[in-house]
């Protein structure tokens, strides 16, 4: 028997254990965070997607109650004092403008350039600015009074 038979040789293959099992380790380790990370920027994606939130803005500034904004067809495009037409698409909510059945400090709708006249005689007419239906004692915060 020879020296090569009583003493095993190591080679590339015959590392110890440690070696290979940490090298392995760190492989595995490494792909489950690349496969987190992936798995999380997709949930992420699927989250941001659809632009709700825009959509969602809109809604609070605006009101569309119908094609004509809240008011009867009458009042859909018709002007206020000043000959401001409304436009039914683009008006703000009343309560985006906090407004109000009452006059405050003398200011009423009646007096608003913005003010749309009662056209079917039920002493409540409409604004070119705010949607619905708006009382001639009413107010809000974008008054500016009638000069004409
Ligand atoms: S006070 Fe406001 S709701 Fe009234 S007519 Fe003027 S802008 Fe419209």
């Amino acid at each position: 028997m020879d020296d090569d038979e009583r003493t095993p040789r190591r080679d590339a293959t015959d590392r110890p254990t440690w070696n290979r099992d940490t090298r392995d380790a760190g492989r595995t380790r490494r792909r489950f965070i690349w496969l987190t990370g992936t798995a999380a920027m997709a949930g992420l994606a699927g989250c941001s997607g659809g632009g709700g939130g825009a959509t969602e803005t809109t809604a609070t500034t605006t009101q569309s109650s119908g094609s004509t904004g809240g008011v009867p067809e009458a009042y859909a495009t018709a002007t206020s004092l000043d000959g401001t037409q409304r436009n039914p698409d683009s008006l703000s909510s009343q309560e985006a403008v906090s407004y109000q059945d009452e006059p405050s400090d003398g200011r009423q709708c009646s007096t608003c350039r913005y003010y749309i006249e009662d056209k079917n005689g039920d002493g409540v007419g409409a604004c070119a600015i705010v949607a619905g239906e708006i009382a001639p004692e009413g107010y809000c915060v974008s008054y500016v009074e009638y000069e004409g």
